[in-house]
């Protein structure tokens, strides 16, 4: 399964996808770059995401709040005092390992010199605010994108006036200093987090946490990863975060093992709590069904950007035998693929074939993300749309410029079917839709 890994790795930077950030100077560990198919995927993923909890909804809203915050954000929300892992150095070959990942907590894993006692590393990137570096505008890079939206309560009551419940969706960059990143990007020091802080009466929590656990698990499954390879885990009481009353994850089976797409927790009246002590602002809501001020309860689910990407990627990675040949596909999603139709000319030496294919794809562009490719034979052009997931293909042939028609190819099933010119936009838009 690890040999899976590399197969990914290798799509991703061989296809543009995925390449190692700073490559030229020898990259910056485990820092990632998107490229073109990257982005285009990631931000699919993100749109989905926001469909589906922010336009289908009547309770949510979106919002996008500032990266660097007030420090006081961080006292009261408790990462200050307890976002921390503990650590040990190897004082033979200074390196630092989490005091968790260590079987034997006296002897250095790599060169077998001696440990530290464990210390707490918090995991906040820390940096100073203007021209002078001094404690007193130290701040930090947010590691989760939930405070500002926290911070914000009192803003969308203002501003918004919704009734409980309600939620706010937010999808922006988190930093977190982790000791062991790994596994392209499924932990990063720099990661994108798709949250959500939905704001519920403290009775309707537990059941709140559950809609918002199978909700979840079923986009997932919606946008085509394969169910058996997604499961969902309570927490414990021992790994439960300093705000949480309860946790359930949902897992992907990644080739490295089951591992957190996403959290879901009852965060309680924690935050609200903490930040009208700090601020000293009456955050509570006031109910008018009740006519009671109340600090509601927070259920949150928070997935990442990067492993849902690289997830997608993994379940939909695929190799088929065809002919003597081995086929590689990635089976996206239709609304995740990076592109939608690739128009290819069957001669490029024909200038009618080629002035063809090229106002289709003019006119298709307008329409949905096509592209046109005539730097290969057709055989290789398949080929390379099928690695990165485009669902269509059509090819203009000799045949096309007389009776005007031209062949659609299906990424999975690799069926042919001809189609009119004319009619060729309705039909695409509409496989895509449907
Ligand atoms: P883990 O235990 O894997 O470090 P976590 O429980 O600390 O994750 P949360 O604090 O619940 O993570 O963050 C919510 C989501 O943000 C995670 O489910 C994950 O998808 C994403 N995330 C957290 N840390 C990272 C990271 N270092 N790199 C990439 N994504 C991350």
């Amino acid at each position: 399964m690890a040999d899976m890994m590399d197969k990914i790795v290798s799509l991703c930077k061989r296809r543009g996808f995925i390449f190692q950030g700073s490559d030229i100077y020898g990259g910056l560990a485990n820092t990632w770059d998107y490229g073109p198919y990257g982005v285009e995927l990631k931000n699919n993923v993100k749109r989905a995401w926001w469909k589906t909890n922010v336009y289908e909804r009547d309770d949510m809203l979106g919002m996008d709040a500032a990266i660097l915050m007030n420090p006081k954000v961080w006292e009261a929300s408790g990462h200050v005092k307890n976002f921390f892992d503990l650590k040990r150095d190897c004082k033979s070959c200074k390196k630092r390992f989490k005091d968790a990942d260590l079987k034997d907590k006296s002897k250095c894993p790599e060169c077998r010199g001696e440990l530290t006692e464990s210390r707490p590393f918090n995991l906040m990137f820390e940096t100073h605010q203007g021209a002078v570096i001094d404690e007193a505008n130290l701040i930090y890079l947010r590691p989760e994108t939930a405070q500002g939206m926290f911070v914000n309560f009192l803003n969308i009551l203002d501003s918004r006036h919704p009734k409980l419940p309600f939620g706010l969706a937010q999808v922006g960059k988190a930093f977190r200093n982790e000791i062991t990143p790994g596994n392209l990007t499924f932990r990063t020091r720099e990661f994108e987090q798709m949250e959500i802080e939905y704001f519920v009466r403290p009775e309707n929590a537990d059941k709140k946490l559950q809609e918002w656990i199978e909700l979840h698990f079923n986009w997932y499954s919606d946008l085509g990863i394969k169910r058996e390879n997604l499961r969902k885990r309570a927490h414990g009481p021992d790994e439960l975060a300093h705000y949480a009353k309860a946790c359930t994850d949902i897992e992907y089976n990644f080739p490295f093992g089951w591992s957190e797409l996403e959290g879901i927790a009852n965060r309680t009246d924690f935050d609200l709590k903490q930040h009208s002590q700090y601020s000293g602002k009456d955050l509570r809501f006031f109910d008018d069904v009740k006519k009671e001020k109340i600090l509601p309860y927070i259920i949150e689910p928070s997935g990442g950007v990067d492993r849902t990407v690289l997830a997608f990627l993994t379940d939909a990675y695929s190799e088929e035998k065809v002919k003597d040949d081995l086929r590689v596909v990635l089976k996206l999603h239709k609304d995740l693929a990076p592109v939608k139709v690739a128009v290819l000319p069957l001669l490029k030496n024909r200038p009618e074939i080629v002035e063809m294919a090229r106002a289709i794809s003019k006119d298709l562009k307008k329409h949905t993300v096509a592209v046109y490719d005539d730097t290969a034979a057709i055989g290789k052009l398949y080929r390379r749309q099928d690695e990165v997931g485009t669902p269509f293909c059509v090819t203009v042939d000799v045949q096309s410029l007389q009776d005007r028609q031209v062949t659609v190819r299906d990424r999975d099933s690799m069926q042919q079917e001809r189609i009119s010119v004319d009619s060729l936009k309705e039909y695409l838009l509409q496989k895509l839709a449907g």
